[in-house]
């Protein structure tokens, strides 16, 4: 199984080799002395494991793909609310430097273009650019899972020629949307810029967001699933700038690319893609990271708008267990869907029994919507004159504590519920 993964990421990259197409980021006078031919590709499950292909230990700089986990850290930080008070989230259609705000609101248009980048470092909370850049580089590399250095050259390249960015900065301190000193939050965001990556941190980054913020490779949740969903959501919409509809449509994976060459993408719940090839394209993206991103997705139906469950999946089995007693099993991950779905044909069909026996010891996770939807469905029943039994060993529907108000019984096996099912009717 390993190898035939493998033998995929081998063959996409093979298939790539020679796109030679693109230029180097010219306007940082560093990244242009790179090696242009570089080329990693790195996948990583969700469990953390990762397949290489390529040049998965050349280490080049994050640049924009620093962006959305200032922008987590930030509203992990502060919140959504004082967050959304300075950046918007809407896509601006533009380049990544455009130097604008809001029309109305005279904030940056999103946290992914440069102005409202710049305007998340300056909310990440510190007595000074030291420790504001120490937060930063904390959190980076508690997702990617090690420690991670900063490339003094490509620092001090940006800094000395990043007048656009400085002209950015200052038209934000003139609306009130920077507070303090435009250089030292320009100096934290050159640095956080600098940072130095591998496609396999890039990968191991972008899993931990597909994760929810919780890191499978060093157990550390690093931050909240709510800041993540907020996260990805403007990844989806604004992370590959004036390309974001075709990047969607044709990848169909919250994604951030940078111009030191490195694409990140995540398949929420399910994996994390690490790309590196410096040559860019006119807005800025790796020539061949598009490429090869757009054919893995194809190849291995990574987009995430397939409809491809069905949620009858969260009901395994539905049958009787002697006369009157009607048992649904149900199974792994339920939201409110799939308990909709069990809710509405027990309902459906309870003339049929007296007792429904809801077996839920196959549950893995279950989300508040579908736990009160479930514990919902003996007072449902109950109006038709009918008893519900749970069976929940692992107390995943009906915490064993009983923190909530559930008035019902809870089984710890099947077998104790049809007996009980039997005395009563
Ligand atoms: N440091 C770069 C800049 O501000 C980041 C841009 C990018 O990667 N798109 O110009």
């Amino acid at each position: 199984m390993a190898e035939l993964v493998q033998r995929y990421l081998d063959q996409i990259c093979a298939e790539h080799s020679g796109l030679h197409d693109g230029e180097l980021a010219g306007y940082i006078p560093e990244l242009a002395t790179v090696n242009p031919d570089g080329f990693g590709l790195t996948l990583s499950a969700s469990d953390g494991y990762v397949y290489e292909s390529g040049d998965t230990a050349v280490e080049f700089t994050i640049q924009s793909i620093s962006k959305p986990f200032t922008y987590a850290l930030a509203i992990d930080q502060i919140g959504e609310a004082a967050v959304d008070a300075r950046i918007g989230v809407e896509p601006s259609g533009e380049a990544f430097n455009e130097i604008s705000v809001d029309n109305v609101t005279k904030t940056p248009k999103n946290p992914m273009i440069n102005a409202g980048a710049i305007a998340a470092v300056s909310l990440v909370p510190g007595a000074d650019p030291d420790e504001r850049f120490a937060r930063i580089h904390d959190f980076y590399s508690a997702c990617a899972g090690r420690r991670l250095d900063i490339d003094q050259d490509v620092y001090t390249s940006e800094k000395s020629t990043g007048n656009r960015n400085r002209a950015i900065a200052y038209m934000l301190t003139s609306f009130g949307v920077l507070q303090g000193d435009p250089d030292e939050v320009l100096d934290v965001y050159f640095r956080q810029c600098s940072i130095k990556v591998t496609s396999t941190d890039l990968a191991r980054m972008a899993t931990t967001l597909a994760r929810g913020g919780f890191n499978p490779v060093t157990g550390q949740r690093v931050t909240d699933a709510p800041v993540v969903r907020r996260t990805l959501s403007v990844m989806v919409t604004c992370g590959m700038y004036e390309a974001a509809g075709d990047w969607v449509s044709a990848v169909g994976m919250p994604a951030k690319s940078g111009v030191g060459g490195g694409i990140a993408a995540v398949l929420p719940g399910q994996l994390g893609i690490g790309v590196y090839s410096p040559r860019l394209d006119a807005k800025g993206h790796s020539v061949r990271g598009v490429q090869v991103c757009r054919s893995l997705s194809a190849r291995l139906g990574l987009h995430f708008l397939t409809v491809s469950r069905e949620s009858s999946s969260a009901l395994r089995a539905v049958y009787d267990s002697g006369p009157g007693i009607r048992v649904y099993e149900i199974q792994g991950d339920l939201l409110f869907t799939g308990a909709e779905q069990v809710l509405r044909t027990a309902s459906r069909d309870c003339q049929d029994f007296d007792v429904a026996i809801l077996e839920a010891t196959g549950v893995d996770e279950i989300d508040d919507a579908a736990r009160a939807m479930l514990t919902g469905m003996r007072a449902s029943l109950a109006g038709a004159g009918k008893e519900t039994y749970l069976v929940d060993p692992d107390g995943r529907v009906v915490s064993t504590d009983r923190g909530g108000d559930y008035d019902g019984t809870v089984f710890r096996t099947l077998d104790e519920a049809i007996s009980a099912a039997r005395q009563l009717i």
